[in-house]
């Protein structure tokens, strides 16, 4: 016979737990099983391993293609809302999937291989599935390796911070830059954050990076004001884990004091995606935040399935627009209605709206007509080494 087993792992199953406790988790678990069960009526066994780890085992599948099928209707039905005790949460899955035939010989192999197959959806940012593939096997060394590389990047100063600067609609001065870290590796040469920050997410590396990027930042703000600059707000990326970790306050204080850097010019970006766990612990955070005079504000708004009633709950200044939809302008209605949608929402509650991705005058035209606060993106300019953000600041910068 023909076999498939399809390993599932829930995301931020841990943090759910520790924010909500394992009265509300355990429900959410009992939850997820019915949907499982529900949703697969074409499996074999379905089974929970340990935590948040289930198993399916598929005993006649059509095809590959009927087993994608059958992953994709799961995910969407896995990634409803639940409400449990009063909380609204919404649950993703990280999905691997092998199969008996082409791959592996033992029961023992198929297991171990739709596992290595899920850590590797989890590493694609969750939320998918995957199937095991021979080369897999090599890319999780390779990983590895890239993990022993970043710790050193850290220790050997290959981190470096760029900036992007944002544009005052209103003023058509630059008044704002965000920070975004790069990473000089001595022989693969420029590695995107995009290829680094989730791995450093998941080693808890991400800890001491971010720290980096926060100091050189609030440094580099004062010292353009140093340089005889008009001071703008500098906005740093957080990452949810430095919210977990309960010291990002402390250290945000700090690093103001150390750096003498005015609280109002710091400005801190989070996520959409990254709101949805522990939601009463963001919120008393940035409150905390809030009262040092920091600025904070959603990061890839649109896109995180987020409840719009966080928006009310969670104290925050700015709203980023994710650049999906400012993409979308030119082309259809639809992104033009979602954006123009957002803007009135935002300013409804006071919040000030930023535009990010903006690359044609057209997506300029249309942000300055619906009365959109700020815009970013490579129509202003890339992202910069901070001398070169000083020769733009002189030229366009706040008066
Ligand atoms: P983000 O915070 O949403 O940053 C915006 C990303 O959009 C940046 O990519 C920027 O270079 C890019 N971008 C800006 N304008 C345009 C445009 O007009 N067109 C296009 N196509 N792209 C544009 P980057 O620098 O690769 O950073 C990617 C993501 O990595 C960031 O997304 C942020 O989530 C994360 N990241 C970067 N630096 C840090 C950091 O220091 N800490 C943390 N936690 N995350 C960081
Ligand atoms: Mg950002
Ligand atoms: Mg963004």
């Amino acid at each position: 016979r023909v076999f498939a087993l399809l390993a599932l792992d829930l995301q931020r199953f841990k943090q759910l737990n520790d924010s909500l406790g394992h009265e509300v988790a355990d429900q959410l678990l009992q939850k997820i099983a019915r949907r499982l069960v529900n949703a697969l009526p074409e499996a074999d066994t379905i089974a929970r391993l340990s935590g948040d780890e289930f198993a399916v085992l598929f005993n006649a599948y059509g095809n590959l293609s009927s087993l994608a099928r059958v992953a994709t209707r799961l995910a969407s039905k896995l990634r409803l809302p639940v409400t449990i005790d009063g909380h609204e949460l919404v649950v993703s899955a990280s999905m691997g999937i092998s199969l008996l035939p082409d791959s592996a010989r033992e029961i023992s192999a198929l297991v171990s291989q739709s596992n290595m197959a899920m850590q590797h959806a989890k590493h694609l940012g969750g939320n998918n599935f995957q199937f095991y593939t021979d080369s897999l096997q090599a890319s999780t060394l390779e990983r590895l390796q890239l993990e022993n590389q970043l710790r050193k990047a850290i220790e050997e100063k290959q981190l470096k911070v760029f900036y992007q600067p944002k544009l005052c609609l209103a003023t058509g001065k630059l008044n704002a830059a965000e920070a975004l870290v790069r990473w000089d590796h001595p022989t693969m040469g420029r590695v995107p954050p995009g290829d680094f920050i989730g791995l450093a997410e998941e080693t808890g590396l991400i800890g001491p990076i971010g720290e980096f990027v926060l100091r050189q930042a609030c440094w580099q703000a004062c010292e353009w004001q140093r340089q005889g600059l008009d001071a703008i707000r500098v906005s740093v990326n957080l990452s949810v884990h430095q919210l977990r970790q309960g010291k990002l306050v402390s250290l945000v204080r700090q690093v103001l004091e150390e750096t003498g850097l005015e609280p109002g010019y710091l400005e801190l970006e989070l996520t959409e995606s990254q709101l949805l766990d522990s939601v009463e612990h963001i919120i008393a955070t940035f409150q905390q935040l809030r009262d040092l005079g920091v600025k904070l504000a959603i990061d890839d708004f649109g896109t995180g399935y987020s409840s719009l009633s966080y928006l009310k709950r969670i104290p925050v200044d700015y709203v980023k627009i994710d650049q999906a939809f400012i993409r979308g302008l030119g082309e259809g209605t639809e992104d033009a209605a979602i954006t123009r949608a957002i803007i009135a929402m935002a300013h409804g509650l006071s919040l000030k709206v930023v535009a990010e991705g903006v690359e044609h005058q057209e997506q300029l035209e249309f942000l300055k007509a619906e009365r959109c606060d700020e815009v970013q993106g490579y129509l202003i300019s890339r992202p910069v080494e901070a001398q070169v953000l000083a020769v733009l600041l002189r030229e366009n910068g706040v008066d």
